[in-house]
């Protein structure tokens, strides 16, 4: 730490380049913290070798540990036999090789001499006991040693789990949020130094308990993931396919470790631990999931195949739950468990039964792993996927209630163990309240208080955190002061200095009242504030235009209305660009076609490191329009203007592959390469900070005085960069790389890109290629081929090849 007692991370050191290891040092390139990757020496040929096997593994590895696979070279390359003194470089070490207490305790005692004295050393455990680790290291890096829990894969879980031994100094641990926090952008969960942790102790604990369910039920595997993932609101892959994506070795392990650390006396659910008959089996076979192509499921050819414990055979998947849970699972929380709870199916009685064993170890636990209830909820949530915690879930549907049911079946001999509800279930603070979370904060059973969160420096700059249902923390759909309000859009403010649009749209779909709504918050925004932003606070910035609306309006008026609309939406960006206040788009998750568009036509970008920005409209069989391509026209020319080679085409080629292939960035980083964002755009590793960062930007831009770019004519590659093009795409359809139908549209996006067919150089407005852009769209709209594609896409959301 600096004299000021700042924790500055110039460099952090990963210790094993494994799964975990070596994806960890990808996310520190993702969020540009130089980083050093070390692993045991080779034993035959460069001493880098397992390091350097790894890192050529994160190119191939999905999803993509990297931002851009490039990067993995900026991982530096270190074996401990060479390399030790690097470390002395390093603020953070952090710790991840094989789950063995003895293999970690050498290494410590290895690496220990040369730990910069005022460095971080952190261990990734899932399992072992961080205060046992700790007690290997000299007194002199003890209080600077912790756990630091991440969750595969650790570039997109948002959990990390921090983990204090009694001699943790209390400041390091806030440092090390801090810096997980806003460095990485994760959500920090602070867990006691007990068996798993929180999230695995709970969420491996419920699989195991599922599992046992499902034997008693007698249901099948696909069955139950479609009974236990979004219908539930858990993660999509289900019980089961988690497991195989997530890999059966690994979930052994922790089940072993829960087994191992565990026993009756420290755990009244103990007697359900057991491995699982099936999981034993395949795990002998050595079908380990997804990692082995054969798991609970394997897949043969295009059908899905599940695993039979009888037949010891892969049999046909595929089947679906009964509708009505699906049905029961759409009602309010308090209908919802009464019924399933009431429920005479199996299926119905299972999903009682998962519900009732998640709310009983949770709160038979919460003491002794957490320190509050909102802990617990958030680990479920950012570790396991779920949509809600189990203490959240339990409180909305009615606390006492709900707790007189589990007491219930825990009397009946129904539960898995029959430990009691703890006793301030029942009665005190939480009875009264009719919960664990209170607008006062969430409670702590062992100071049996509501606790507020606590709240370091680096949480101001998360406007709206996440927070558990029944705290009352302020919604964004709602805060602040509203200056206009309507069907499409809010324009509110927080501060009475930067006016901030919120797109209500389904999906944040563009429509012409969207336009509107858009047009008026540049005029509100010029009129009373110092600068615009657009932002919305969940998961996607904007799917583009509304096809939903433009193709009845098609169908009922002809090209004319599409033609209208595809001109409101171009004058809308326009609008935005040349807006007197700074105009920010704060890009999270999709932007696509027309989102991308009005990302690229703000003035600034701040995006999460997690933004996918693209022009997709080939794939519904059109051209952007609402101002893509001129866009990609103007860029290639200023992006000319500031090189010595002023060829053009050479320019322009990226932009028009961009479109034409409808490629997006799978990271605010290769959305970077693809042309949507800028070098002066800021990528901001944690969503909850965008809405901060974005209004800092544009007060930065105001107080700089800023003032919207000049309207200049710029030049255009013309008739002959057209031909170019042209040669390549006829070589590809001929070679049966595209199809005709791509063939016409590539060649119309080629035609507005060059500006049409005047001469190389000549010098056209934005509006001239718009009005390109809009005749280009217009054409492929009455065409059947990308009728069919739209169709296809509003029918199924996938796209049609033609
Ligand atoms: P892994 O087996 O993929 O990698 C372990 C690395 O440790 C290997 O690169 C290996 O060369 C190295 N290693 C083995 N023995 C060593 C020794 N004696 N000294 C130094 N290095 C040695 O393991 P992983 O899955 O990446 O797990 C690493 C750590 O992270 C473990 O503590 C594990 O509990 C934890 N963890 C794993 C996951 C997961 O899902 N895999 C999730 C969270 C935490």
């Amino acid at each position: 730490m600096t004299a000021a007692g700042r924790f500055l991370v110039r460099k952090v050191a990963v210790l094993g380049a494994g799964v975990m290891g070596a994806q960890i040092a990808a996310h520190l390139v993702n969020v540009k913290v130089p980083v050093v990757l070390f692993d045991l020496p080779a034993r035959d040929g460069p001493k880098n070798g397992i390091v350097t096997k790894a890192v050529e593994g994160l190119k191939k590895l999905k999803p993509s540990p990297l931002g851009v696979p490039e990067d993995a070279a900026l991982i530096q390359q270190a074996n401990y036999e060479e390399h030790l003194e690097l470390l002395r470089e390093c603020d953070l070490v952090i710790e991840a090789i094989a789950e063995r207490m003895d293999w970690k305790l050498d290494l410590y005692r290895k690496i220990a001499p040369f730990v910069a004295p005022h460095a971080i050393v952190a261990s990734n455990t899932s399992g072992l006991s961080i205060t046992k680790l700790s007690e290997a290291l000299p007194d002199a890096i003890k209080p600077r040693f912790c756990g630091i829990h991440f969750f595969n894969p650790p570039r997109y879980m948002f959990l990390v789990e921090l983990i204090a031994t009694p001699t943790t100094q209390p400041q390091i641990l806030d440092a090390l949020e801090t810096f997980v926090t806003s460095g990485l952008g994760k959500g920090v969960v602070r867990a006691k130094d007990t068996p798993n942790f929180i999230a695995n102790r709970v969420g491996i604990a419920g699989m195991l308990a599922t599992m046992r369910e499902v034997e008693k039920f007698g249901l099948s595997f696909d069955v139950v993931d479609d009974l236990t993932g979004k219908k539930l609101g858990r993660a999509s892959s289900g019980t089961f396919r988690t497991a195989d994506v997530v890999g059966l070795d690994t979930m052994a392990h922790v089940i072993k470790t829960l087994q191992d650390t565990l026993s009756a006396d420290t755990d009244p659910f103990y007697a359900s631990f057991g491995t699982p008959a099936v999981l034993s089996k395949l795990l002998e076979l050595g079908n380990l999931g997804q990692k082995t192509k054969a798991g609970f499921y394997k897949k043969a050819g295009r059908d899905i195949l599940r695993f039979e414990l009888e037949s010891e055979s892969y049999v046909p998947a595929g089947q679906k739950a009964d509708e009505v849970y699906g049905r029961m699972l759409k009602k309010p929380a308090a209908e919802r468990l009464k019924l399933l709870r009431n429920a005479q199916g199996p299926q119905g009685q299972f999903l009682w039964a998962i519900l009732r064993n998640s709310f009983h170890y949770a709160a038979v636990h919460l003491a002794s792993i957490a320190d509050t209830a909102r802990d617990v909820d958030f680990a479920m949530r950012w570790g396991f996927g779920m949509q809600q915690g189990p203490f959240e879930l339990w409180q909305e549907a009615g606390w006492l209630q709900v707790a007189q049911w589990i007491q219930e079946d825990i009397d009946a001999g129904k539960a898995l163990s029959n430990a009691p509800l703890p006793d301030w279930v029942f009665k005190g603070p939480v009875a009264e309240a009719g919960g664990v979370h209170t607008p006062e904060g969430s409670w702590n059973p062992t100071t049996r208080r509501f606790e507020p969160r606590r709240l370091l420096p680096v949480h101001r700059r998360q406007h709206f955190p996440e927070s558990v249902r029944g705290s009352g923390a302020p919604d964004w759909r709602s805060a602040g002061r509203t200056v206009h309000e309507d069907d499409t859009i809010r324009l509110w403010t927080l501060d009475d200095e930067v006016l901030v649009a919120s797109i209500k749209t389904k999906m944040h779909a563009i429509s012409p009242e969207l336009c509107e709504g858009l047009q008026l918050a540049a005029d509100t925004a010029e009129k009373d504030f110092a600068g615009l932003v657009i932002w919305s606070g969940d998961e996607m910035f904007s799917v583009g235009a509304d096809l939903q609306v433009m193709l009845p309006a098609f169908m009922a008026v002809g090209v004319s209305a599409i033609e209208d609309a595809e001109g409101f939406m171009q004058q809308t960006m326009l609008r935005l660009r040349y807006a007197g206040v700074p105009v920010v788009a704060a890009v999270r998750g999709m932007a696509l076609g027309g989102g991308c568009e009005l990302a690229v036509y703000s003035q600034r970008r701040v995006a999460a490191m997690e933004s996918y920005i693209g022009l997709v409209e080939v794939g519904v069989g059109l051209v952007p329009g609402a101002g893509g391509l001129t866009y990609i026209a103007r860029r290639a020319a200023e992006n000319a203007a500031a090189s010595t080679d002023k060829d053009l085409l050479k320019f322009l080629t990226e932009g028009f592959t961009a479109a034409a292939m409808a490629k997006v960035g799978t990271s605010a980083l290769e959305s970077r390469k693809l042309g949507y964002l800028l070098d002066s755009d800021v990528v901001v590793p944690n969503k909850d900070e965008l809405l901060h960062v974005a209004i800092a930007q544009a007060k930065a831009m105001a107080d700089a005085g800023w003032r919207a770019p000049m309207k200049r004519l710029f030049p255009v590659a013309g008739r002959s960069g057209k031909a170019t093009i042209q040669g390549q795409l006829v070589n590809m359809r001929d070679g049966g790389f595209i199809s005709q139908h791509d063939f016409r549209i590539a060649s119309l996006i080629a035609h507005v890109v060059t500006g049409g067919d005047g001469d190389a150089g000549t010098l056209v407005s934005e509006e001239y290629l718009m009005t390109l852009e809009r005749q280009a769209f217009c054409e492929l709209v009455q065409h059947p081929k990308t009728q069919e594609r739209i169709l296809g896409m509003l029918s199924t959301g996938k796209p049609v090849r033609n």
